[in-house]
């Protein structure tokens, strides 16, 4: 929509390294689609927060922004292994990923504890990408938007008016993720339609304001579609955003 400034967000999962990323990071920086001025849309790398220092000196004049993957839901503390949202707010951290499938799934992350990091996020003044999405098997149940619904309203709940205007949602049916199966922009639509519905419960602010990322193998040949539709407000993109052409060609399809 015309209202929401297009978000193109690459999460980069486990991938990369200081020679990959540096290439990536340099491919991406010398094309016209990225000069500074150029890009009507936001772009974003998610990487891994080891390369957070990297990634701020080698970006430092670039309209690239940065973010994290996944964050605590502590302030501090004993917590090994755990990074604080005090601590990404160091670095030039802009956004951080939360409630991705691959967290909810591996590391058994609740809908609260996802609601818990997202509200850390924004207390150190970084903007939260609250994944939503459902399972193939949770589809062809028929309970796509009462799953997808159910953790957007955890997330709501423990956010005041003013917070939830600052979230960023991204759509991502697990079952598209990785998997080069991509939902039909028809169906993709459907559900960011509701996700919106369900923000407009809440305030008609947060729900024309609040970008909706669509995510499960985005890819240059079919990102155009699906960013035409009117509550796709940009893409979370995997796989295709390790590859600077791929990256670049959904960029300019925004
Ligand atoms: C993701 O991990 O958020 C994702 C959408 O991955 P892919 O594009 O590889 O499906």
């Amino acid at each position: 929509s015309q209202q929401r400034r297009t978000l193109i967000a690459g999460n980069w999962k486990m991938n990369g390294g200081l020679a990959a990323n540096a290439s990536l990071l340099e491919s991406l920086q010398a094309a016209p689609e990225l000069a500074a001025s150029g890009s009507t849309c936001e772009v974003l790398v998610c990487v891994p927060v080891i390369y957070l220092s990297q990634c701020e000196s080698l970006l430092s004049s670039s309209a690239i922004a940065i973010g994290a993957q996944d964050v605590s839901a502590h302030l501090s503390g004993a917590y090994t292994g755990e990074i604080s949202s005090a601590m990404l707010a160091d670095f030039a951290c802009k956004y951080v990923i939360v409630g991705h499938s691959e967290r909810r799934a591996y590391h058994h992350e609740s809908n609260e504890l996802v609601a818990q990091k997202a509200l850390q996020a924004l207390r150190s003044g970084i903007f939260p990408i609250v994944c939503v999405g459902e399972t193939l098997e949770q589809r062809e149940a028929g309970k796509t938007n009462e799953v997808v619904v159910t953790q957007l309203r955890a997330v709501m709940d423990v956010l005041d008016d003013g917070a939830l205007a600052r979230i960023v949602v991204a759509y991502e049916p697990v079952w598209a993720i990785g998997t080069g199966k991509t939902a039909t922009p028809e169906m993709a639509q459907e559900v960011h339609a509701v996700l919106r519905s369900v923000l407009a419960e809440r305030s008609d602010f947060a729900a024309n304001r609040v970008r909706i990322l669509y995510g499960g193998s985005m890819k240059p040949d079919n990102a155009q579609e699906l960013l035409a539709m009117p509550d796709i407000d940009g893409g979370l993109i995997g796989g295709a955003s390790l590859k600077s052409a791929d990256f670049l060609s959904i960029i300019k399809a925004a």
